[in-house]
């Protein structure tokens, strides 16, 4: 059986990585795969999640199961993180959320939903996306187009964005990205938000909000402002949560998918569906991150080391955007960084073809997507100005 496969290739991103770790050149700059990074190129715990591990270590009195579901005090205070500021939404039980595997399994658990009430609904994804959005529904068999984002020369083009979704199906799914648009970095603004919103009004669509950079983008409650705004004004909608980047939890897996319906007996009904279609994929979720996720959000002090720590790392982040700007104009290169200073939040998109990535990679040892998307938090004071020259001899 196994000799008859074709032949497949292994995770382009995951595979960067592995290069870069075994690459020997001191100036070797990684602005590949998605995780913050502080200015020394570290990802290190973080202290509140630190203070928390410590605890539910000391205080594990058992590792039995939990149930599909996951752990109800993590549900719990995802929902709230999301709908404090909605809180009756909660009270009416018309939000409920599901554990799952990363923000990954939360896409993943929605797409296997959508699938069971209609394997015939189209999904529509942003041009470009996060690649797994479209593998994921692809994988499931359902039928996976894009509406446009991106205008040729850099920025979000708000209109055809806006012209192209009017012309989805109606009913159809939508898949958008809360914040921190990856790759492109270019998020909505308030305005835009609700024009989109009249849109998947007036056609039905169904979204689903992948929410994975909360915070790292413009700070926690602006962050959100969509899903706010949605949840006053659609009866039903998903978030898939991921807490990998704004917790640092990356491989501990911890994400959720928020359900948000019409009233407190179709979110339960939505919520059991969920939980067996969990059942038979994973059984049950992986319950250490989600732990030390509750014990943060649960405890003020703690709360409040996070909220401190994530506003840091967003200003950082945003602190190495302005960086490589302002670098770029010294070099005399700012067209060729364009499209960094349109965006917000960990990614941007620079305009190389793929044989330039290769360059970069294999001659200046700089590692980024083969779309050219780099991730900023990857630059900083050692680093910038051995980027900006590099790209700059290469592109002329
Ligand atoms: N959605 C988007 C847009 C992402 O960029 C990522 C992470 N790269 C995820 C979901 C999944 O995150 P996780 O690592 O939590 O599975």
């Amino acid at each position: 059986m196994f000799e008859s496969l074709e032949m497949t290739h292994p995770d382009p991103i995951l595979t960067l990585s592995e290069h870069f770790m075994n690459d020997t050149n001191p100036r070797k700059v990684d602005l590949g795969i998605g995780l913050y990074k502080d200015k020394y190129g570290d990802t290190p715990v973080m202290e509140s999640v630190r203070i928390a591990e410590s605890f539910v270590v000391d205080s594990a009195m058992d590792k039995i199961y939990k149930g599909s579901s996951g752990l109800d005090g993590f549900c719990d205070v995802i929902s709230w993180l999301l709908f404090r500021e909605r809180s009756s939404l909660i009270e009416n039980g018309r939000v409920l959320s599901i554990q799952t595997i990363g923000g990954t399994g939360a896409v993943r658990l929605a797409a296997e939903f959508l699938k069971q009430i209609d394997p015939d609904k189209g999904v529509w994804v942003s041009d470009p996306t996060w690649g797994n959005h479209i593998d994921i529904f692809l994988h499931l068999g359902m039928k996976v187009s894009c509406y446009p984002y991106q205008s040729g020369g850099g920025g979000l083009n708000f209109p055809i964005m806006l012209e192209s979704i009017r012309k989805i199906p109606e009913g159809d799914v939508i898949i958008l990205h809360g914040c921190g648009h990856n790759p492109t970095g270019y998020d909505l603004s308030k305005c835009q938000w609700h024009a989109v919103l009249e849109v998947v009004k007036e056609r039905g669509l169904f979204p689903v909000i992948d929410m994975a950079y909360h915070g790292l983008a413009n700070g926690l409650c602006d962050d959100i402002y969509c899903v706010e705004l949605f949840s006053d004004h659609l009866d039903e909608m998903f978030v898939a949560y991921s807490c990998s980047k704004n917790f640092g939890l990356y491989r501990d897996r911890v994400g959720a998918l928020v359900v948000l319906g019409k009233n407190r007996d179709s979110c339960v009904k939505a919520k059991l569906h969920l939980s067996r279609l969990a059942r038979v994929s994973i059984s049950s979720p992986a319950i250490h991150g989600a732990l030390i996720v509750s014990e943060i959000l649960s405890s003020p002090e703690l709360n409040r080391v996070w909220v401190e720590e994530l506003s840091r790392m967003s200003l950082r982040v945003k602190f190495a955007r302005g960086m490589l700007i302002k670098e770029a104009c010294k070099q005399g290169c700012d067209d060729a960084f364009r499209n960094v200073s349109n965006g917000v939040g960990l990614f941007s998109l620079i305009p190389v073809g793929r044989e330039d990535v290769d360059v970069l990679r294999e001659e200046f040892c700089i590692y980024m997507l083969d779309s050219g998307r780099i991730n900023l938090s990857g630059v900083n004071d050692d680093n910038v100005g051995y980027i900006v020259s590099s790209i700059k001899a290469l592109l002329g």
